[in-house]
């Protein structure tokens, strides 16, 4: 065992909480390690709906949670203004709906006064005809519709601009290391122990340790000897590698939750579901009802939606509060900070509950109380400071596809990741070299982030720099992106076949509840291809 490091605060958990307070703290001049068991985002963040939004539907019943994420979506689109951008839902109302039209557009209103907060327009109602024109895959049956704009961002992007700031100011950060164990010193919290990648175990004493560990949150607190209290709760999205409809679109369950359809960056997600989890956390698997109960309420307002073919599905668990009795639905999305010393634990803190949409608030109050309890005088600076890549605008994308010899698409989907910094993503010989045609990723960038993004996996390559994100869901990239990254990282060739089976391994899982079997031989027969090609 290496010996122990000593940090101020250790932050255990690597998803947009973890990292949120590991930025917050490194710009209050703290001296931070953030420990992640898997990648960043990989937990509960990357499987969400990618919306930086004030939700609507929390009006009914917890109208706090709605006015602290708009106000907190309102400075997330400020700092991260080159990785967000627009979403403009249309939402169709039915005959038979659970909101008339008068009622839907009394609720847009009422959402209205909200909007200017995270710098959104104001709905407009539309008769059927207008929303046909606009979307023409809507069904004729619609009485009529509104419209509403939220944000989208790629979370894992989020996190790890939030990662990459906390590190320029100081912080480690480690994915793919597990806390193991909480060192505890009579009824205090003094330190973490943890295993990294290769199977290493170390020590690190911190005067505190804060637990973001999202849904695994009850494991870690019962570690410092205490617990925490959540109902946890799994969704799941349906992944169609393109662009389905013109607008996002948003409509009604069997049961009367909200739906969503909604194109990010060339490929559509449709989601989700609300169901209390009591499974395996490490191993959230979709079911093909889960699959059927999204595609029942789509095909009611956009009845062509079974003849698109999807390429994956998402699974996550939301680490929601818990409270007894109410619908899943209705929970709700409040965060709250448990400081453990008034358990008898010092030097513990938790954090859980709330949204992506107001990370940036949820870290800065947890890093108000990590300061409070270091005696600490330092204030916040997260609202105004940008975030890596948002620092300045952003130059044409057609100037920097001239000038390194790529596409259009390529680099507009290059800023998409990098904002401001893309250019110097390509400051490399290989910059030309195209690694997948249908997800359009540069060498350059997949030598990047093997050298400067801590991506040690190509799962992790996914979710930093998009690989294997489109149409061909890797059939076409995954063996290149494997010498690629291989020879960055120096993996022999046994490694670099092994990293691509895993890759397919892991992403079969996700493919297998969309598919039919036609889809499960197509399967087959490429990783028989695989093999082929290997041997
Ligand atoms: C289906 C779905 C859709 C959603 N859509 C939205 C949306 O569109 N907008 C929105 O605002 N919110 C949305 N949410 C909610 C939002 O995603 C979550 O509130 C948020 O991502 C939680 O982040 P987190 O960092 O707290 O948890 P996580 O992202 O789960 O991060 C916790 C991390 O802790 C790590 N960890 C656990 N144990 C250990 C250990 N022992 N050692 C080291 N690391 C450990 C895990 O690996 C994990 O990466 C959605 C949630 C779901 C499930």
């Amino acid at each position: 065992m290496s010996p122990p490091s000593a940090h101020d605060v250790v932050i255990i958990g690597g998803g947009i909480t973890g990292a949120g307070v590991a930025r917050d703290l490194s710009l209050r001049g703290l001296s931070v390690l953030l420990l992640e068991k898997g990648d960043y985002g990989a937990g509960t963040t990357g499987s969400s709906s990618w919306m930086i939004h004030g939700g609507p539907r929390y009006l009914e019943f917890d109208w706090n949670t709605t006015r602290l994420s708009t106000q907190d979506a309102g400075h997330i689109v400020t700092i991260a203004r080159n990785i967000v951008y627009r979403v403009v839902f249309v939402i169709p109302v039915l005959p038979h709906d659970k909101n008339n039209i008068e009622r839907m557009e009394t609720a847009m209103e009422v959402y209205d006064r909200f909007q200017p907060l995270k710098k959104s327009h104001s709905h407009v109602r539309l008769t059927a005809e207008e929303a046909l024109a606009l979307e023409p895959g809507l069904t004729p049956d619609m009485i009529g519709a509104v419209t509403m704009e939220e944000w989208g961002v790629d979370p894992h992007r989020l996190v790890f601009a939030n990662i990459q700031d906390a590190v320029a100011h100081g912080a480690r950060a480690l994915n793919h290391t597990r806390v193991t164990e909480l060192i505890r010193d009579g009824g205090s919290v003094i330190g973490v122990r943890y295993r990294t990648a290769d199977g290493a175990t170390s020590e690190a004493r911190a005067r505190v340790v804060v637990n973001a560990a999202g849904p695994w949150a009850p494991e870690v607190a019962s570690m410092g000897g205490t617990s925490v209290e959540l109902r946890p709760a799994k969704g799941i999205h349906i992944v169609y590698p393109h662009r389905i409809s013109n607008f996002a679109i948003s409509c009604e369950s069997i049961d009367g939750r909200d739906l969503l359809m909604v194109s990010h960056a060339g490929f559509t997600l449709l989601g989700t579901t609300d169901d209390d989890f009591y499974g395996d956390l490490d191993s959230v698997d979709v079911h093909a009802d889960e699959v059927d109960y999204l595609l029942q309420g789509f095909e009611r307002v956009f009845p062509s939606i079974r003849k698109y073919r999807p390429v994956r599905t998402t699974a996550g668990v939301r680490p929601t509060l818990f409270k007894w009795r109410h619908y899943e639905d209705e929970l709700s999305r409040r965060y709250e900070i448990f400081d453990h010393e008034k358990e008898g634990v010092n030097g513990f803190v938790t954090i859980a509950g709330g949204k992506l949409s107001m990370y940036r608030l949820m870290a800065e109050e947890t890093s108000d109380a990590v300061c409070r309890k270091l005696g600490h005088q330092a204030s916040c600076v997260t609202a105004r400071r940008p975030l890596p890549g948002s620092e300045s605008d952003m130059e044409p994308a057609a100037e920097i596809a001239q000038r390194y010899g790529v596409t259009a698409l390529a680099a507009v989907k290059l800023q998409s990741r990098h904002g401001s910094r893309a250019a110097a993503v390509l400051e490399d010989p290989c910059a030309g070299r195209m690694v997948c045609r249908c997800e359009p990723l540069t060498e350059a960038e997949l030598v990047y982030a093997a050298h400067n993004e801590q991506v040690r996996s190509l799962a992790d390559a996914f979710r930093r720099v998009g690989l294997a994100a489109g149409p061909c869901a890797g059939a076409a990239c995954v063996i290149r992106a494997s010498e690629i990254v291989g020879r960055e990282l120096g993996w022999s060739a046994a490694q670099r076949f092994e990293a691509a089976r895993e890759f397919y391994r892991g992403s079969w899982l996700g493919r297998a509840p969309v598919m039919a079997q036609a889809g499960w031989a197509q399967e087959e027969l490429a990783l028989g291809a695989l093999r082929g090609l290997v041997n």
